[in-house]
């Protein structure tokens, strides 16, 4: 089978491995898509602390169940449509026995600390297949997991009804939030970005949008709301620029959901939240509830993930879509092994 393996000099190649089996509670995928993310890009570049080469990468996937190992007893059949919740938590520390893994000390995801999905087969663990309802299709199925991202971030939130949100940031996460806020009853949505394709993205999705090259955007956002600044901010880029702005798009007593991952620790500004009484609180992954909760949003139209999608491309292609992916002028990268197949109506065809 074709794979994109990360090698131990750091280079990216496509290759071929044999086709895995699978054992005691594993799984075997048909790979049908898998999305390109951030972490994948810093993992090619060296700079994932986690990542060993050789590895194929790939956490964000959907795909056919192809072969069940002897111990599968969760009701999975061959041929069934699922999405990947890429999550290995050590079940034992103290996040894990709280019920929380997605915080967990030694967490992990299947693209990173173990084989993932950039290849035509996968291996996952029985409890990492999640069935799609027939109203998602395997693109949306690959999309799940940044939705879900999203999903974390809201339910952490505070947001009320009518609540003036920025979202810093309009590529794949910063677009999913900003129609998850909206969805959840946000009044407006302004999205601040410094890309002009991406600024054009988040337009065509009918949101508000800030030219963050000047000064992160912060006096147009304070001109769009009557001078006060956000209810509520979602940082969505995760880069060093971006965090000192947060104080002051956030209005006084309003809160920051800092969900964007960021590579080195960056300055903030306790003086402001201390002055401001503002609430700063993270946002990790997600946990299989939000990934739960994304799957059904997908399946009713609340959110449409496939609008963050700018490319598709097989395998093969992986040296240009990394590229694409690396200049940042692009939405969603997404990987296509096995296109969608006909027999899937999605439900607005009906
Ligand atoms: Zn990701
Ligand atoms: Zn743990």
């Amino acid at each position: 089978m074709d794979v994109i393996l990360y090698q131990i000099d750091g280079s990216l190649e496509v290759g071929a491995r044999p086709v895995p089996k699978p054992k005691g509670d594993q799984v075997l995928l048909q790979v049908a898509y898998a999305g390109l993310c951030g972490s994948d890009l810093a993992i090619a570049e060296g700079g994932h602390p986690r990542a060993k080469p050789p590895l194929v990468m790939g956490h964000e996937f959907s795909g056919y169940v192809a072969d069940l190992g002897e111990r599968v007893d969760q009701g999975l059949e061959i041929g069934d449509r699922v999405a990947v919740y890429p999550i290995l938590s050590c079940g034992d520390c103290y996040a894990c026995r709280m019920g929380s893994p997605n915080v967990c000390q030694a967490l992990g995801l299947i693209g990173i600390d173990q084989d993932g999905g950039f290849a035509e087969y996968a291996l996952v663990p029985q409890g990492a297949a999640l069935r799609l309802p027939s109203g998602v299709g395997l693109l949306e199925g690959s999309l799940i997991e940044p939705l879900a991202v999203c999903v974390h971030a809201a339910r952490l939130s505070d947001l009320q009804v009518g609540d003036v949100v920025v979202v810093t940031g309009a590529g794949p996460i910063g677009l999913l939030m900003g129609q998850l806020a909206r969805s959840a009853g946000a009044g407006k949505v302004i999205l601040t970005e410094v890309a002009p394709n991406r600024m054009a993205a988040a337009q065509a999705l009918g949101f508000e949008v800030v030219d963050a090259r000047e000064k992160g955007g912060v006096a147009e956002v304070l001109e769009r709301t009557g001078g006060r600044g956000a209810d509520l901010v979602f940082e969505a880029t995760g880069h060093p620029s971006v965090a000192p702005t947060l104080m002051d798009l956030v209005r006084i007593r309003g809160q920051i959901v800092a969900l964007g991952v960021f590579e080195e620790p960056v300055a903030v500004d306790l003086q402001a939240l201390n002055f401001q009484e503002i609430r700063l609180i993270g946002s990790r992954v997600y946990e299989i509830e939000d990934f739960c909760r994304a799957i059904s949003l997908a399946a009713q139209g609340r959110v449409d993930p496939r609008s963050i999608v700018s490319d598709l491309g097989s395998l093969k292609e992986a040296p240009r879509l990394f590229a694409l992916a690396r200049a940042a002028r692009v939405g969603k990268v997404v990987f296509e092994m096995l296109p969608e197949q006909e027999d899937f109506v999605s439900e607005e065809d009906l």
